[in-house]
């Protein structure tokens, strides 16, 4: 496990199982932070936010989100967690 995702909150989609992890606030912050030199406009910026909300994998709403399980993990070894702000 990466160390990054330590003691983090771990979320599996309940559709797919494909594994996230919750972003924090100030980590989102620093996303958009780094974002505004793109000037993105308001339909670009709905894609970018939209795209914390949902599963990378299937686009099911994190409100189908369920708390990761060991085997959700062991699953999620080898590809990257994705992070989603819930
Ligand atoms: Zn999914």
């Amino acid at each position: 496990m990466p160390k990054l995702l330590t003691n983090r909150k771990l979320l599996a989609c309940g559709s797919c199982g494909w594994v996230h992890y919750a972003m924090t606030d100030d980590e989102k912050a620093d996303l958009d932070g780094a974002l505004v030199r793109y000037h993105l406009n308001d339909y670009e910026r709905e894609i970018y936010e939209a795209e914390f909300r949902q599963c990378l994998r299937c686009e099911s709403p994190t409100t189908v989100f369920r708390q990761a399980t060991e085997a959700d993990l062991t699953r999620a070894s080898g590809h990257i967690v994705t992070p989603v702000l819930v």
